[in-house]
């Protein structure tokens, strides 16, 4: 409590608040060059089928190396880039890149895994990214079922038009669909039935110290059941050591992504790690 007081107080009395809205700014007008500049790179973060052992798919999780200020995470640029429609560009990019990797990893014969692209509540409202999307797929003649998209449960609820129908036409062409953070937005378990997904990703709330809190437990064993009963792929994000992977295995969940399997890291450093854990 007193920790989360204290936040509260930083952020409401905060002096650096002007220049935090200066850098803001001025982070904004840079992403403008990023891209043009190939300052933003694709790390990616392995995800293993617990049934099989083996490592089926991978997360694409963006990151700018900016010219000044270092390796910055997401969470410091695409808020802004959502919010000034700038996103648009770093999802197109996103997807390239993710795209262009499983054409190289075919052309060099490699076991195919499929590659997930965070989509944001814009992206959804965005009539043209279907057809974007085919035509990446199509251009690098990539199959579409390698390529997965992650939207959050707060993207689809928050989107205007009508996101059903957007997901829909995503799954037309044949990409995967998950969602994304589940269990921390605000929509009802009645909505996933009309969702055209194949697979959940459970929020890492629910899976940190989930072996210190049966009530968590419980959750997740729920949370579980719903997706495999509605026929999804259950993945556990998140997961740090080998306490919690005990109770997302003896909760029968289907995928592990987590820092116990391993961080996000760079392609070369992805090709690599991939090698020795097969
Ligand atoms: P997300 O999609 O839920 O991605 C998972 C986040 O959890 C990643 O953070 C990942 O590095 C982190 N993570 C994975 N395993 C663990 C773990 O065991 N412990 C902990 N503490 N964290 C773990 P990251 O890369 O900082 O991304 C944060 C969020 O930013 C993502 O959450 C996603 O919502 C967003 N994001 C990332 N890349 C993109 C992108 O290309 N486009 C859009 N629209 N959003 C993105
Ligand atoms: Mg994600
Ligand atoms: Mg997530
Ligand atoms: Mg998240």
């Amino acid at each position: 409590f007193e920790a989360k007081r204290l936040r509260q107080a930083v952020t409401v009395y905060n002096p650096g608040a002007e220049a935090a809205r200066t850098l803001h700014l001025s982070l904004l007008s840079d992403l403008h060059t990023a891209i043009q500049q190939d300052q933003l790179r694709q790390f990616l973060q392995p995800k293993r089928c617990l049934k099989t052992g083996r490592i089926v798919g991978a997360e694409a999780l963006v990151r700018w190396q900016h010219p000044q200020r270092g390796w910055l995470p997401p969470a410091d640029f695409i808020p802004f880039a959502e919010r000034s429609g700038r996103i648009r560009q770093i999802t197109d990019w996103m997807l390239n890149r993710a795209v262009h990797t499983l054409a190289d990893r075919e052309a060099a014969g490699l076991a195919p895994i499929y590659i997930a692209v965070n989509i944001s509540t814009l992206d959804i409202q965005d009539q043209t990214l279907p057809a974007r999307l085919a035509a990446m797929l199509a251009e690098y003649r990539v199959d579409p079922g390698q390529l997965q998209l992650e939207v959050t449960e707060t993207g689809l609820m928050s989107s205007g038009t009508d996101p059903i129908a957007v997901l829909h036409a995503l799954k037309a062409w044949g990409v995967r669909l998950a969602i994304d953070d589940f269990g921390t937005g605000q929509s009802s378990l009645a909505y996933l039935q009309h969702l055209p997904v194949d697979e959940l990703k459970i929020d890492r709330s629910f899976i940190q110290d989930v072996h210190t809190d049966p009530r968590r437990e419980a959750l997740l064993r729920s949370i579980v059941g719903v997706g495999q009963g509605l026929g999804l792929t259950v993945t556990a994000e998140g997961v740090e050591n080998e306490a919690e992977l005990a109770v997302v295995q003896g909760c029968s969940c289907d995928q592990l992504q987590g820092y116990l399997l391993a961080k996000p890291m760079d392609l070369t450093a992805f090709e690599g790690w991939l090698a020795s854990a097969g």
